[in-house]
């Protein structure tokens, strides 16, 4: 009877419809086939007693429909209590046993093939949700069209190699990952960014399965397998994040160890305690402890979560939002404070080039080179702006060698023999090269809202780039609604300067600024939000934001279409660049909260209730097992919604 030694994956009370085994497809059928014997023969009991003809063969047909009904639950039982468990399946064997061996005949049959449809019927919808997100793989096209040497032909798609040539129609659903290599379109990703407006694509530009071509004809040469596209990618996490297990899901599991051992218990006593001390009728009270054996089972609380979780991913997954578990969900429930990186996330990060002030031995077109030469080895948006700008001349750069990311601080490498650097004025005083005419310069061009591009050949400062960053169309709406809307604090953490961090902050409203924060300081910063005002979501691009995402409670990363890296970085991936879809992640995990809190409550009225009514005697069997399919089918409809949730 101990339910100590379940295994975790197994719920103490194991409802067989609510476990997280995946179902095996041909036992599920022959379950199904089963059933629907079980329930031919009481129809055909009830529809001889109602005609009166045949009267010896109703209840010989009842006892069979209970044996069938009963056999599915009773190897399950056996299962159980192999683990030492006892579960809703132990719980109707013996229910039913009873019941027959009173006599109850008809009552035990209704039991059993109510209990067997109510179980198929769960199965089903938690199934149809789980598979939601696998539709998406479903809808996908299972051929393309290839060119190559011999002409255009239809291929099936585990049989296209990367590097094939695909032609796609103007309409035409993506089957496969790709880089385009002729032809425009505008593409709908919706499917799996979310973004309701089209994205224009072009040679060069990467494009993605799932997504859906506009009115352009395409050739786009495949990047990646079927397996590994990025959409079977998304599919394949929301399927491993379905099958975990959130908190409120573990709570259920240990309420349920010490449950179901009370319930056989309280049974118990309940058929012999009137009998033995009162002299009561047995049959009486056999059939009252029964129906309480029976009403016991916490289907419906047992189902709850799962139903609610995994529904709330689907519909999630949907918007381009990946939430990789029910955990992340519930504790993106909690947050107190939202945390954005400054660069990329609250602003474009497609930076401009709006100041260059050369110091007297340069000239400005001098200092631009000389940075741009080793900026072309950066990634930075800052070094893409600087090079952007260099180019723009025409003339080739001069080649740089031994370049140097300084993470947070900026870049180092050597052109034409000389040592030049280009990075933040915190970067100059730890050198040792910072003159108050050059902190003159830099304070000049923090002052106008620019970040301060110190330069330097050779440990001598050439002159001060500043470059300008804009924020996100969305981004200031965003952060008020945050702020008014759901309740957070509302903070950036940013590695820029202090000046331009500040100019940032306030044209968002941003209420609290860490600025100036090298890669390593932005944790302590994430940990301090913490300790002050609760729980933080840091929101970052994913890759150079790493730290922080994994110190924070939940970690968010943006715009990780097309980067693997980040989908994997993250707790919660939002598949577009578009801030205002953290909006709706927020909302949905408080709204999957309050929809778990109102099933839970649901099933545990709903229990007591029936539970007082079977301790008065006024339930009977089948009434028992009705009610908890009734709690159960409300505790899905109700989970479903969240699949739609906006
Ligand atoms: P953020 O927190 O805004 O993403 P980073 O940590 O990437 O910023 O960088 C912080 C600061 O370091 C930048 O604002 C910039 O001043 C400087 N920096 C970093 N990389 C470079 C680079 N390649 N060239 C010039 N400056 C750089
Ligand atoms: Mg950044």
């Amino acid at each position: 009877m101990s339910t100590a030694t379940a295994p975790p994956q197994a719920h103490a009370i194991g409802c067989s419809h609510c476990e997280e085994d995946a179902p095996v497809p041909t036992g599920a059928r022959i379950r199904g086939w089963v059933t629907a014997v079980a329930a031919v023969l009481v129809v055909l009991a009830c529809a001889l007693s109602y005609f009166a003809v045949y009267p010896a063969w109703v209840n010989a047909l009842f006892v069979i429909a209970a044996v069938v009904g009963c056999v599915f639950p009773a190897q399950r039982a056996l299962q159980g209590l192999r683990r030492r468990t006892l579960d809703i399946n132990a719980l109707m064997v013996v229910a039913v046993t009873g019941a027959v061996a009173i006599g109850e005949f008809e009552e035990a049959a209704m039991v059993v093939s109510l209990f067997a449809a109510a179980q198929w019927l769960e199965a089903q919808s938690l199934d149809r949700a789980r598979q939601a997100i696998g539709q998406l793989l479903d809808a996908a096209p299972v051929e393309v069209l290839i060119r190559d040497a011999g002409g255009e032909r239809r291929v099936g798609l585990d049989a296209v190699p990367i590097g094939a040539l695909m032609v796609v129609r103007p309409g035409e659903r993506l089957a496969l990952d790709g880089l385009v290599q002729g032809g425009r379109s505008d593409v709908n990703q919706a499917p799996i960014t979310g973004e309701s407006l089209p994205v224009e694509k072009g040679a060069g530009d990467e494009i993605f399965a799932g997504t859906i071509n506009g009115h352009g004809a395409l050739v786009v040469a495949v990047t990646r397998r079927r397996a590994d596209t990025t959409l079977a990618r998304i599919v394949r996490l929301v399927e491993t994040a379905q099958a975990q297990r959130a908190p409120v899901q573990q709570f259920i599991d240990r309420f349920a160890a010490w449950y179901t051992p009370t319930v056989v218990l309280l049974a118990a006593l309940v058929a012999t305690l009137p009998v033995l001390v009162a002299g009561q009728p047995f049959d009486v009270w056999l059939y009252r402890a029964l129906v309480l054996l029976v009403v016991a089972c916490p289907c419906a609380l047992v189902i709850s979560t799962p139903v609610s979780v995994v529904s709330a991913l689907a519909g999630a997954a949907r918007q381009g939002v990946l939430v990789k578990g029910g955990a992340h969900l519930e504790r993106l429930a909690t947050v107190r404070v939202v945390a954005f990186d400054k660069t990329g996330t609250l602003t474009t990060g497609t930076f401009s080039l709006e100041a260059v002030i050369p110091l007297a031995a340069a000239t400005a077109d001098e200092v631009i080179r000389a940075a741009a030469a080793v900026e072309a080895h950066s990634e930075h948006p800052i070094a893409v702006a600087i090079v952007a700008d260099a180019m723009a001349g025409g003339a080739p750069l001069a080649p740089a060698s031994d370049v140097r990311a300084l993470p947070g601080l900026g870049v180092e490498g050597v052109v034409a023999g000389a040592s030049i650097v280009c990075g933040t004025p915190r970067l100059f005083n730890q050198r040792g090269w910072m003159t108050p005419v050059l902190a003159d310069l830099a304070t000049s061009v923090t002052a106008k809202g620019l970040s301060p591009v110190l330069v330097a050949r050779a440990g001598v400062a050439m002159g001060v780039l500043g470059l300008r960053d804009r924020p996100k169309a969305e981004a200031a709406q965003v952060v008020a609604d945050l702020r008014r809307h759901e309740g957070v604090r509302v903070a950036m953490i940013t590695g820029d300067h202090d000046a331009p961090a500040r100019a940032m902050a306030s044209e968002l409203n941003v209420e609290i600024l860490k600025s100036q924060q090298l890669p390593q300081d932005k944790v302590a910063a994430v940990q301090s939000l913490r300790r002050e005002y609760g729980a933080v979501a840091m929101v970052g691009d994913g890759v150079n934001d790493a730290p922080a995402l994994a110190a924070s409670d939940v970690g968010i990363a943006m715009g990780a279409m097309g980067s693997a890296v980040a989908i994997e970085a993250a707790d919660v991936a939002l598949m577009s660049d578009d801030l205002s879809k953290l909006r709706y992640a927020l909302r949905l995990s408080r709204a999957t909260r309050n929809n778990i809190r109102v099933n839970v409550a649901l099933s545990i009225v709903l229990k007591v209730a029936f539970l007082a009514l079977a301790a008065a005697g006024v339930a009977t069997l089948w009434m028992a097992v009705l009610a908890d399919t009734g709690a159960s089918a409300l505790v899905v409809a109700n989970a479903v919604r969240l699949r739609k949730f906006q």
